[in-house]
């Protein structure tokens, strides 16, 4: 029997792959054409900042934005968390893409016409609320993706994990929350994810640019507090007292040796800091305790261990060689070192640079700032970058830093942040599994 040739299944199967493929234009049309609704979202939230773990008008308004697209919405995960999941019409691989929502006690001193005026209670006090560190821009931006992955849904392999969460920054005292929080209520079970990706946006960058680095990214920080306890005194008579102080800045000065000389400063920075210090009552009398509060960064497990034996040991010592006692007390939820899949990294990296150019992608040095993505990353290979946000009219290197009470996100950055996003999704989603 002779073989014939099936064209009609060949010319079949070429029209279903042109159909199913999502072309990059695509993409950014559907980018540049929500962009206005991206803009008028973060300016929402700009306007109403939300602290962690307290993002109820956030959380309501990404949830109600999901609902409208038609998904099946999870809410209060991890308190205010919000997660949907995306199914695409084809067959293909599961990935994650988180944003956070939470603001900080910030008072906002930028002049842009939707800026806060909130206020919110931080430990114990009124405080001013602001997205100063651009937690809204990523939470519009994800709104977008959703918004534009779902439209595309009929052509779409595999499935979307999206996750809103509350509490990046921190929790107020006593409580749990953000990312670790979602992972232990089984954020990942919902559909587990073999990629996951976030960005944040930065004023380090100008508009245009991004920039990330594949391996270890971001510091995992820790936070302790010291207390150093001498015996209170006449100020006049220092002998017949211990003198905390005198302890407490000894401590200070030996704990600057820990990175200077413990660590082999040639495979990765580090940084303890003594962030605020306090003791005493009276210019005449010997105070009976002090206490310290301090940060730790470092980039490997290995360093982090050294620097909290490191600095255990000096607490301790230096006090006693004073006469008085001293205890090192580690605080609750460290971050850990954000690391980027090496592999996942290479990837994305291509992505980013066929959608915004080979000279907008810029390698990033290691960040002594700590993320809770770094949870997810330690669960799932992960892909972490900053976007910038600093308008062409102002230096990178000047701008007001995150978390400043200035800091001004330009929102041209914001139609990058969505571009990025879609492309290193759609990109990985169509390539199918890496494994
Ligand atoms: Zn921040
Ligand atoms: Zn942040």
């Amino acid at each position: 029997m002779r073989f014939q040739f099936p064209v009609y299944s060949v010319l079949m199967l070429a029209s279903l792959a042109a159909r199913a493929a999502i072309p990059a234009a695509e993409l950014d049309a559907a980018a540049q054409a929500l962009e206005p609704r991206v803009v008028e979202w973060r300016r929402d939230f700009h306007q109403h900042p939300e602290l962690g773990n307290r993002e109820i008008r956030t959380s309501a308004k990404v949830a109600e934005h999901l609902r409208a697209l038609g998904l099946d919405v999870r809410t209060g995960m991890a308190h205010t968390g919000v997660v949907a999941v995306i199914q695409g019409a084809l067959p293909g691989p599961t990935i994650l893409l988180r944003a956070d929502m939470d603001a900080l006690p910030v008072t906002e001193k930028t002049d842009v016409p939707f800026r806060s005026t909130a206020t919110g209670e931080f430990r114990g006090k009124t405080v001013g609320v602001m997205h100063a560190c651009g937690h809204d821009g990523h939470t519009a931006i994800l709104m977008g993706a959703a918004e534009i992955l779902v439209k595309l849904r009929d052509r779409l392999p595999g499935r979307v994990l999206l996750m809103f969460q509350p509490a990046e920054e921190g929790v107020p005292e006593g409580e749990r929350g953000g990312a670790p929080l979602m992972l232990e209520e089984g954020l990942l079970d919902i559909a587990p994810p073999e990629a996951a990706f976030a960005l944040h946006v930065g004023s380090g960058l100008p508009t245009g640019a991004v920039s990330l680095r594949p391996g270890p990214f971001m510091a995992g920080s820790d936070f302790f507090r010291i207390a150093v306890t001498g015996r209170q005194s006449h100020g006049s008579r220092p002998w017949a007292g211990v003198d905390p102080i005198v302890a407490a800045a000894q401590i200070v000065m030996a704990a600057q040796t820990i990175v200077s000389r413990n660590l082999d400063l040639t495979s990765a920075p580090a940084v303890v800091t003594i962030g605020a210090i306090s003791g005493g009552v009276r210019h005449n009398i010997i105070a009976a305790n002090v206490e310290m509060l301090g940060t730790i960064r470092t980039f490997s497990p290995a360093d982090r261990e050294r620097v909290i034996k490191r600095l255990g040991e000096i607490v301790r010592d230096v006090a006693a060689a004073n006469g008085a006692s001293a205890e090192l007390e580690m605080m609750p939820a460290p971050n850990p070192v954000l690391v980027n899949d090496p592999a996942l990294t290479g990837r994305a990296v291509d992505s980013l640079k066929r959608a915004l150019g080979a000279d907008a992608v810029k390698t990033s040095s290691l960040l002594t700032v700590a993320e809770d993505f770094a949870y997810v990353a330690q669960s799932v290979p992960s892909v972490f970058w900053w976007v910038g946000v600093t308008p062409p009219t102002q230096d990178p290197a000047t701008a007001p830093d995150n978390h400043s009470e200035l800091f001004y996100l330009d929102e041209a950055g914001l139609l990058v942040g969505l571009r990025s996003l879609l492309h290193v999704a759609v990109d990985y989603l169509q390539a199918g599994s890496a494994k």
